[in-house]
């Protein structure tokens, strides 16, 4: 499926950073260790990024949400430093903030891991429209796609490439009737994601349940924040949101991982069985190379400039 917002609505355009307008928080369950935890999204000052806190440890250093934080991406995104305080399942709240332009903000955590809510995005969208969203003084730092970039695993790749917009070309596949082969082209817009792509939840198979809780994970797992799928249906109340909901919840994890880089990109994304760990991967090898990517406040301008968020984490 091709999807295509009326792109007038979503012009890449240069602009001024934004952040909330108020805190605001929440609390849920996390999907992996069902751990109780609660959330605040505050305010953060200009070229500060997206910033993670865990309140409920002795350090309370923030960790920038940003790819080179990355530790751990088994069935998740995890941020943290060797021997600090980690953040897991970042990825649907970091799909929100891309999604509602937040290029500054604070997030605080009691506990490990972000509540998996609905296991969507559209909670965390709901969550920042209800706390508002400001301008700040300084212009918005996007990251152009200046040459190709792939990185690959066993039968599956991730791409970065030259576009004049995001877009993103996903496509899964799973042995399983209700799944198979899906894929979804979508090009980015904060309108196209909030209807399109906010409201489609993360999914899991009923017959690996036990074998995750085993390692420890999917604990925080129930049909009201993950579609369970069995062998010929889906358990979960009321269906799927979308027939296709599976490719559309990774056009979701695909945007709120690439939202590590820093900044929005402009450049064409293609998935093919990829996942977090390709995306941090791709993040990685597309930083390594100077050449492949240049900062800018005005998408299509010629003139680069200096990265300030990322020396600022460095
Ligand atoms: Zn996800």
């Amino acid at each position: 499926m091709v999807l295509t917002p009326d792109l007038s609505l979503g012009e890449p355009a240069g602009g001024a950073q934004r952040t909330l307008r108020n805190p605001i928080g929440c609390v849920g369950t996390g999907l992996h260790t069902g751990a109780k935890v609660s959330l605040s999204l505050r305010p953060a000052a200009a070229d500060s990024g997206v910033r993670f806190v865990r309140y409920d440890q002795p350090d309370r250093t923030p960790v920038a949400a940003c790819y080179d934080q990355v530790c751990d991406t088994t069935m998740c995104t995890k941020l943290g430093r060797q021997g600090g305080p980690t953040i897991a399942t970042i990825e649907h709240l970091m799909a929100a903030l891309a999604a509602c332009e937040i290029d500054n903000a604070l997030v605080e955590l009691g506990g490990p891991e972000l509540p998996i809510m609905d296991g969507s995005a559209q909670p965390f969208v709901f969550l920042i429209e209800c706390a508002g969203v400001v301008e700040q003084d300084r212009p918005r730092r996007w990251i152009e796609i200046l040459k190709p970039v792939t990185v690959c695993g066993q039968d599956k790749s991730a791409r970065l490439e030259p576009a004049a917009r995001f877009e993103i070309d996903c496509a899964i596949h799973f042995d399983h009737p209700l799944i198979d082969h899906q894929s979804l082209q979508f090009t980015f817009t904060p309108d196209g994601f909030k209807a399109e792509i906010a409201r489609a939840r993360t999914f899991g198979f009923a017959e690996r349940i036990e074998e995750l809780w085993s390692r420890g994970l999917g604990l925080g797992g129930s049909l009201k924040s993950t579609v369970v799928v069995s062998h010929d249906q889906v358990l979960s109340d009321g269906g799927l949101r979308f027939p296709d909901e599976f490719v559309r919840h990774k056009v979701l994890d695909t945007i709120g991982d690439l939202y590590t880089a820093g900044g929005p990109i402009i450049g064409r994304f293609t998935g093919r069985r990829a996942g977090h760990t390709l995306h941090n991967q791709l993040l990685r090898a597309l930083f390594a190379d100077p050449r492949a990517w240049r900062v800018v406040t005005e998408p299509g301008m010629a003139e680069p400039v200096a990265p300030v968020r990322r020396a600022a984490i460095a």
